[in-house]
């Protein structure tokens, strides 16, 4: 459920008709509902409410922004980061240090040195090497570093490939297999504090049955892992559950989910953690546009409108869909490709979609924008950096500013020796 309804035949933003917001931050522009943040966050952790011990940490990757970070900190919600640049932002919200998460591939030493100074909670460590640097910085700055080991569990997330991150052959943590040796190895080093395991076998999971065998293969390797002699304290179980894009859709519920969890890990005695992102800010947010013009086509016409692939660029990337609806609906209904103005053909939103009608300087939303959008957002061709709104009940800010194409020039320079 969201807070994105007609009210008199005009979409509002829970109290605030989207046409207000276009007229004066102008569009494209992504709208977020605090309402409905609040409201995600709480279903979430009310699907979880019969595990003993649990930390959540929101994936900070699915919506970065800071005033919807302030909104989750205030739920008591945590954050994953995949870079020091999120933990800024974590921690610029509000959020505790020691309820952030340090997870991604790539963690250079001076990522690892700012976190391990600004006293972050988890490590998720991707790799035995970057285990072992981890303990050398940490030892050496006369600190221990609380860690997990993130493991491939081979398990096929049945999800697009381009966000599977479970299979064998995909670069995050480490194979199964060799996981126990790897735990024991690290567990020894001074300077780190081996707590669990970590796993995330990808995003927008439409069912919990990999979710399942994943955790049910996780639990076995703890308890592997304890049989040997080493401690584990914290099971991190990632994040994954997907929503609806189309209207319609049926996703596993929070309520479905964190029965599953309860049950697999009934006798577990840990901390269990959890990375939700999508779950939570996916539904939050819809990206405003308006048709620059509908142009005649072979088969169906293209409404081409003001946003395009470098504002909402999971359609190019994943060939995602997303509901588009007209702003005041007329009644009408038509088929048509909607695409934007850029000059790839894959800024391409929808082929032969059956869809409100609309005209030029029509207004429209993208739905389910809230998460993997605005984040993902560049300046391909030259165009301005998306705006960020949120919404309140009947108030409204802009949260982030658009960022104009002569301020992105402005940062470029031509070197003297060029004339
Ligand atoms: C992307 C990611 C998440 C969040 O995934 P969602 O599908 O948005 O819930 C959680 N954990 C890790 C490690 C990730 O990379």
């Amino acid at each position: 459920m969201d807070h994105f309804a007609y009210k008199a035949g005009v979409l509002h933003a829970e109290d605030v008709p989207l046409p207000a917001i276009a007229a004066e931050v102008g569009t494209p522009v992504y709208v977020y509902s605090r309402a409905t943040l609040t409201r995600h966050a709480r279903v979430f952790l009310d699907g979880l409410a019969a595990l003993p011990s649990k930390h959540v940490a929101f994936a900070v990757k699915s919506n970065p922004n800071v005033a919807v970070l302030r909104v989750l900190a205030r739920e008591g919600l945590g954050a994953d980061v995949v870079s020091a640049g999120e933990m800024d932002r974590a921690l610029a919200a509000g959020m505790p240090a020691r309820g952030i998460v340090f997870s991604g591939v790539g963690k250079t030493l001076a990522e690892m040195r700012r976190a391990l100074e600004a006293g972050i909670g988890q490590f998720n460590l991707e790799s035995e090497e970057e285990g072992v640097e981890l303990a050398r910085l940490a030892a050496s700055m006369g600190l221990v570093a609380s860690a997990a080991l993130r493991v491939n569990p081979d398990v096929d997330a049945g999800t697009h490939g381009k966000i599977s991150t479970g299979k064998a052959e995909n670069k995050f943590g480490v194979p199964y297999d060799r996981a126990a040796g790897i735990y024991g190895r690290l567990a020894v080093l001074p300077g780190l504090e081996m707590r669990g395991l970590a796993v995330h076998i990808g995003s927008q999971l439409a069912s919990l049955a990999p979710l399942e065998a994943a955790f049910v293969k996780m639990g076995e390797l703890m308890r592997a892992i304890r049989a040997g002699g080493d401690a584990i304290t914290h099971m991190d179980l990632g994040g994954g559950v997907g929503v609806p894009y189309k209207a319609g859709e049926v996703f596993p519920t929070p309520a479905e989910y964190g029965a599953m969890v309860a049950r697999v890990t009934a006798d577990w005695g840990v901390t269990l953690m959890f990375e939700p992102g999508r779950v939570i800010s996916g539904n939050s947010g819809v990206l405003v546009t308006e048709v620059v013009r509908v142009k005649e086509g072979v088969s169906a016409p293209f409404v081409v409108v003001d946003a395009a692939m470098n504002d909402l660029a999971r359609p190019a990337l994943y060939d995602a869909w997303h509901d588009f609806l007209a702003v005041v609906p007329n009644g009408a209904r038509m088929v048509a490709n909607i695409v934007g103005p850029i000059c790839e053909t894959s800024d391409t939103f929808a082929m032969g979609r059956e869809i409100d009608a609309v005209g030029p300087g029509d207004l429209a939303v993208f739905r389910t924008a809230g998460a993997y959008g605005a984040t993902m957002a560049n300046t391909y061709n030259s165009r301005s950096l998306v705006p960020e709104v949120m919404v309140d009940g009947d108030r409204w800010a802009v949260v982030a500013e658009r960022i104009d194409p002569a301020t992105i020039l402005a940062a470029e320079h031509v070197p003297d020796w060029l004339g």
